[in-house]
């Protein structure tokens, strides 16, 4: 199974790559591949270049194995639609189940995303938990229909996954980590609290783009 993780990475911080890989390890996925978007459909424009914030995912990444950071959205013209993503991937991949991870704040808004049913058709999703976003809250973010249709696709282990190609929900427990972009952007002049969000060369690039835009 491939896992794909889309962001904006705006900037990349622990909450991404330490999340992303533990659940790796406990779906025993063959590769992950981090897909930074061009155009999020869902928010302004990123605060980054494309090129920078690339940069940084390439800084974090560095030494993690199996880790490919796929450029096809940023690639492609218009909004960065996931399930376009997803059709693209699987001409690529046919044998291959795709597991796409999500935070549970994306989650709880993903009857907004574009053709978000047909999602399941091309993949599994996985769902991580994220501190402010409680699982517990689940059948209170849908509609009755949104949340029967979701709810029918719940698995409560992986091995559903492995047997079916796509079309099943997991919510995979990960390290809670209190960690946003946002909050890296209105932190930037407190060091101290940035270096424990994120690995130290990567902080160091972020100071340095910041310090050539001055
Ligand atoms: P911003 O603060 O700019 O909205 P973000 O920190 O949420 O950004 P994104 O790039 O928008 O980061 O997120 C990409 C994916 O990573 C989403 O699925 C999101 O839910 C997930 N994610 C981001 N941070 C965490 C975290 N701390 N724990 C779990 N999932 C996270």
């Amino acid at each position: 199974m491939i896992g794909i993780f889309g962001g904006t990475f705006d900037p990349v911080h622990y909450g991404h790559i330490k999340t992303a890989f533990s659940v790796k390890q406990a779906l025993n996925l063959s590769q992950l591949r981090f897909i930074p978007n061009r155009m999020p459909p869902h928010r302004a424009k990123p605060w980054l270049s494309v090129e920078q914030r690339l940069q940084l995912l390439h800084t974090a990444l560095l030494d993690y194995p199996d880790v490919i950071i796929d450029e096809r959205e940023l690639d492609r013209d218009g909004p960065s639609y996931m399930v376009d993503t997803l059709a693209s991937l699987k001409q690529e991949f046919p044998q291959e189940a795709l597991c796409l991870v999500i935070g549970m704040d994306a989650f709880f808004g993903i009857t907004t995303w574009f053709r978000w049913r047909s999602l399941f058709d091309l993949c599994h999703l996985v769902v991580i938990d994220r501190p402010g976003f409680d699982s517990a809250s689940i059948k209170q973010q849908f509609d009755a229909a949104d949340y029967t249709f979701l709810h029918q696709r719940m698995s409560s282990d992986v091995d559903t996954l492995t047997t079916q190609e796509n079309g099943r929900i997991l919510l995979q427990s990960v390290p809670q980590l209190d960690i946003s972009s946002t909050m890296i952007r209105d932190n930037l002049s407190h060091e101290e609290l940035i270096t424990q969000w994120m690995p130290e060369p990567v902080y160091k690039k972020l100071r340095g783009f910041i310090n050539d835009d001055r």
